[in-house]
């Protein structure tokens, strides 16, 4: 267990090595028309119709928001077509056949620095809103909700801390888009009227610590600080970085911005800048691409909409094409797998995992409560899948035993001995306890 971590931790930092290479648009995008927050849709355009880089073709609609759905290249709409999203689930997108000219939507306009300074948190929640922000580390959380608070905010923390192995998207990014991040966390001070900033990353990235220093040292007087935090699994979790950040627990049920806090990821607040100071959607999303199933794994720059194939081809094209392979969307740990490479990059995809599959056979469990000690939120994984196998299922009993705080790390599943992966027992036995 501990040469894997290593070896994990080795491919972690090669990676964080490579510098963003930036990836043509390919021929034909790909637009969600929902996703795991936004069920239903309806579309402005129809087949044939051409549309402009950054114009709005549709709308999702969420359970309590809306959320706009924009063109990632300028060219011609050809329809729906089905393809994998990154919640592993098929669902159909918007086709939207490329034209190279990336003519730009009237919508796009560029702020001049006097007319942001001049924002009020209302106008930055409206442009944020319009734009589709959401949160870029995964969350997919619409960032114009978070904006609404009218809690009093004394803390702003920004998570660089990107805690998931293997994936440096964002180690990227804070190296590359340093310009824009600091930027997008002035307007959120400015706009909260807070002066206390943290940029919070882990104790052992020496690089950002060394390089955030340096530029921070010129922000003398702007608040903005480094907070250095711990390097374990799940440090990244909103509630463990704000514990480490700011000593505050916010307990369950609750929202940081009771706490007087508020935490957005760097991709972010590097896209909030972008869609202020332009008025532009995030069209273009950083990106690790890596594992053993890929000739050159690599930190790629790509439009939303791009197929995880014209990905491969970035890296190379695949190791060992014969072998079969594994696809994770997302982090090891909490990313969903796929059963082909028939899948769209979408706003809120950090990284794509290929592996050479390994066939491997669950044993029984030893009850040696590995799953237990690991859990950050103290629940008992083994118990609550031993609940679920029972037949018929006692629904008070898995209700009794918290399902539902668990916040889907994937330890439970890494640590188990027997190779046993318990987190899919505590989702079902989450969807059982959410049963009226
Ligand atoms: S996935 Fe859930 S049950 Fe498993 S260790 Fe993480 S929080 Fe605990
Ligand atoms: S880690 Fe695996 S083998 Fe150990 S108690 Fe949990 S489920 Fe059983």
């Amino acid at each position: 267990m501990i040469a894997k971590a290593r070896h994990i931790e080795d491919t972690k930092r090669l990676l964080g090595l490579l510098p963003t290479i930036m990836v043509a648009p390919p021929e034909y995008l790909f637009i969600a028309t929902n996703n795991t927050r936004c069920f239903s849709y309806d579309l402005f355009v129809k087949p044939g119709d051409h549309v402009s880089c950054c114009q709005m073709i549709g709308m999702r609609h969420g359970p309590f928001f809306e959320q706009p759905i924009h063109s990632t290249c300028s060219g011609v709409y050809e329809g729906l077509e089905t393809h994998y999203h990154r919640s592993g689930k098929l669902i159909p997108f918007i086709k939207l056949h490329n034209d190279f000219k990336d003519d730009l939507d009237p919508m796009v306009k560029e702020r001049s620095d006097g007319e942001v300074s001049k924002l009020t948190k209302a106008d930055v929640t409206e442009i944020l809103k319009n734009c589709a922000s959401v949160g870029l580390g995964g969350s997919s959380f619409p960032t114009y909700i978070k904006m609404q608070t009218d809690k009093p905010i004394k803390t702003i923390l920004v998570n660089g801390i990107e805690c998931e192995p293997y994936i440096t998207a964002d180690h990227r990014l804070m190296i590359e888009e340093s310009g824009y991040l600091i930027k997008g966390i002035k307007i959120l001070q400015r706009v909260f009227h807070c002066h206390d900033a943290r940029i919070c990353v882990k104790a052992k990235y020496h690089d950002l610590r060394k390089l955030y220093e340096a530029l921070l040292s010129r922000e003398e007087g702007s608040g903005i600080t480094l907070s250095v935090v711990g390097n374990f699994y799940p440090q990244g979790w909103e509630v463990a970085m704000i514990k480490s950040a700011t000593g505050v627990k916010v307990p369950h049920g609750h929202l940081p911005s009771e706490y007087g806090i508020v935490d957005f990821n760097v991709s972010t607040v590097a896209g909030i800048y972008e869609n202020v100071k332009f008025n532009k959607p995030v069209i273009e999303r950083n990106i690790s691409v890596t594992g053993d199933g890929v000739k050159e794994p690599g930190n790629f720059r790509i439009r939303v909409g791009t197929p995880i194939k014209s990905l491969i081809e970035a890296c190379e094209g695949y190791k060992d094409p014969s072998k079969p392979k594994t696809f994770i969307l997302g982090g090891p740990m909490m990313g969903a797998s796929l059963p082909s490479d028939d899948c769209i990059v979408t706003k809120t995809v950090t990284s794509i995992l290929v592996f050479n599959k390994e066939e491997y056979r669950e044993e029984p469990c030893i009850r040696c409560g590995s799953c237990v000690l690991s859990c950050p939120e103290r629940l008992q994984p083994v118990m609550i899948m031993n609940a679920m196998k029972a037949v018929p299922i006692d629904r008070e009993r898995v209700k009794a035993l918290n399902p539902l705080n668990c916040i889907e790390c994937g330890l439970c599943t890494y640590c188990c001995t027997s190779r046993i992966p318990v987190l899919d027992y505590v989702k079902r036995a989450k969807l059982v306890a959410r049963m009226k």
